[in-house]
């Protein structure tokens, strides 16, 4: 079976998690963009199309949590993992209300990482699948209504 990449944004100031995370996931066969902070993530959000952003929530000038309100705000259906330290579940919490998918705890286990990447991907696949089959239909309407 041919696996579609999920294309996804790393977000992190520290350079060394980064490019190891990225080539980990490579290695499986996910497409990697990086960004060192909130607003280059920012930037790289207008530019690439993205899946998923993985988002430390710890970063010098824009944190994760705003970093995340704008993300939302700006991309609704690109889905959020934080990357929060140990101490910071509250933390956590305020940024899956604010809409994040799920957050790891860092150091992050890799496999746990995979499958919340995956839960993330789903997630995103079937809400613009819902949109798609609302604008068919929507299509149909204004046609008319040729086909009901
Ligand atoms: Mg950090």
């Amino acid at each position: 079976m041919i696996k579609i990449p999920t294309k996804v944004l790393l977000v992190d100031d520290e350079k060394d998690f980064i490019e190891m995370l990225s080539l980990r996931l490579t290695e499986v066969g996910e497409k990697i963009t990086v960004a060192y902070s909130g607003q280059e993530a920012l930037d790289t959000l207008e530019k690439a199309d993205i899946d998923v952003v993985i988002l430390d929530i710890k970063m010098p000038g824009m944190d994760g949590i705003e970093t995340l309100r704008e993300i939302k705000k700006q991309f609704p259906l690109v889905e959020v993992i934080m990357l929060t330290g140990h101490g910071s579940t509250e933390t956590a919490v305020e940024g899956m209300k604010l809409g994040a998918f799920d957050y790891l705890m860092k150091p992050a286990d890799f496999d746990d990482l995979l499958l919340k990447l995956e839960g993330a991907r789903k997630r995103k696949d079937e809400q613009q699948e819902r949109i798609r089959k609302a604008e068919a239909k929507l299509l149909v309407r204004k046609s008319g209504g040729i086909f009901s």
